[in-house]
């Protein structure tokens, strides 16, 4: 899952980057509309968080400017305006959450895995490989119904594996999946987290594998019977 935030206070910005992370999913964070509305053009994000009160404008008037484009992304936006006037305001503008500061942490995360089951047409199709099953909406893993713990990283490392059951991903996707943790790469990271998550992802699906392809990357796949 790619999210995408504006929020111009750096502090509250830095908080919701870190509160998206801890549920594995990626997130792209500006402080300005212009911005934001040159990444929304290029980039096919799963959900958008939206502040009103931005430097270079009112953030309703991007939500507007998204819904005419025809773009039905899932919106949820963040805002002090806590009258009901404005929350009504908010939601015929386009948005389908309203959320009011100051929230709660775990309100704002389920309220993101409310957005992003939703629909049909916007929610991600369930991602298969053998017995293994990845909701990339909510990040769970399971195995024959069995749910198996993973870490935010892992996560991040299995959605984009799960989504290429059968084709070989490059090392540097990996890596550059990681480096939005905030993490140093260091040489071996992407190595270390693998192999950890072969060991997981096997230990409960004997029939997957997840292979190292020297020069190419790695290879999550599933044994036919
Ligand atoms: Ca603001």
């Amino acid at each position: 899952m790619r999210l995408l935030l504006i929020e111009d206070m750096p502090r509250l910005r830095d908080l919701l980057i870190e509160s998206v992370h801890s549920a594995g999913w990626r997130i792209d964070a500006f402080a300005t509309i212009a911005e934001a509305e040159e990444a929304v053009a290029t980039t096919p994000y799963d959900l958008l968080l939206i502040d009103l009160g931005l430097p270079d404008g009112d953030g309703l008037d991007l939500v507007r400017a998204i819904r005419r484009q025809g773009r039905r992304t899932p919106i949820l936006v963040m805002t002090a305006r806590a009258a009901i006037d404005e929350r009504i305001a908010g939601l015929d503008a386009g948005a389908d959450d309203y959320l009011v500061k100051p929230f709660n942490h775990g309100e704002f995360l389920a309220r993101c895995r409310a957005l992003l089951r939703r629909s049909p047409e916007t929610a991600p199709p369930l991602l298969t490989a053998g017995g293994l099953v990845f909701d990339p909406a909510t990040g769970v893993l399971t195995c024959r119904g069995v749910e198996t713990p993973l870490t935010p990283r892992e996560r991040a490392i299995v959605e984009i594996l799960m989504r290429e059951v059968g084709r070989a991903v490059p090392k540097r996707k990996l890596e550059h999946a990681l480096s939005e943790f905030g993490d140093d790469i260091s040489t071996n990271a992407v190595e270390l987290a693998v192999s950890r998550l072969r060991k997981k992802l096997t230990g409960i699906e004997p029939g997957a594998s997840l292979e190292t392809i020297r020069g190419l990357g790695y290879l999550l796949s599933e044994m036919k019977d």
